[in-house]
């Protein structure tokens, strides 16, 4: 734990093409600062900190939608996307692909049901 306010660093809309989303949280960040911080939400099962391939496997290019989260407290968004111990940040309102196996395992052993954000949608 370090300092009283987590706060994500919010990225510059240029050059957002490169931004990937948690996917887990959907939290949208810079893949560099994925793999500088990890994601403030869930890098204790992600653990992506200074590791790209965590970054590629945990983290997608592919979403859609973008909220932002400004008070997680209180936003309406955060409500209904059940983030409300989220920090933050920019958020995907729906991100393709699934967590990794392992990842999946951690949060089961945490007892935490993992529900993917791109049920509806096939490859
Ligand atoms: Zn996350």
């Amino acid at each position: 734990m370090e300092g009283s306010t987590a706060a994500a660093i919010i990225p510059s809309t240029k050059g957002s093409k490169q931004l990937r989303a948690c996917l887990l949280c959907s939290l949208i960040q810079h893949p560099l600062d994925f793999r500088k911080y990890g994601c403030p939400n869930c890098e204790e099962v992600m653990q992506m900190k200074n590791s790209g391939d965590r970054v590629t496997v945990c983290t997608t290019t592919h979403f859609d939608g973008v909220i932002s989260v400004i008070d997680p407290e209180k936003s309406w968004v955060a409500k209904w996307q059940r983030t409300s111990k989220y920090v933050r940040g920019m958020y995907a309102i729906r991100v393709r692909g699934r967590i990794p196996e392992d990842v999946e395992h951690a949060l089961d052993n945490r007892g935490i049901r993992y529900r993917p954000r791109d049920q509806n949608e096939q490859e």
